[in-house]
């Protein structure tokens, strides 16, 4: 994995992730990254963002239902979906990313 700002190779690191997202501290522990020993520019693999973003609903999703927000967890999980299709349209419509593609990394920057 070379860095795409200056082309040196990076590092693999495994470090906890905490963030608060909606209110609620996740926390994933052991998230592997890489970053650049030259610039200090990080890259997320997508199986990271992917892992974290699991965790992150579920944690969510426990929590809105220890608090009686959700009774219908099918339905929940459906709508935020949508929610979240929508937000990476509306993010393309105004110019922040291109494609789809370019989604999941804003949800966690
Ligand atoms: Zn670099």
């Amino acid at each position: 994995m070379r860095c795409k700002f200056c082309g040196r190779e990076m590092k693999r690191v495994v470090t906890p992730f905490r963030r608060p997202v909606k209110g609620e501290m996740i926390v994933v522990k052991d998230i592997e990254v890489y970053r650049c020993p030259e610039c200090g520019a990080m890259y997320v693999p997508e199986d990271t963002i992917k892992h974290i973003g699991r965790k992150t609903g579920e944690k969510l999703l426990k929590e809105a239902k220890k608090r009686g927000r959700i009774r219908d967890e099918k339905e929940h999980l459906r709508k935020m979906q949508e929610k979240a299709a929508k937000d990476i349209e509306e993010a393309i419509k105004r110019g922040e990313i291109k494609k789809r593609e370019d989604a999941p990394l804003k949800v966690f920057t």
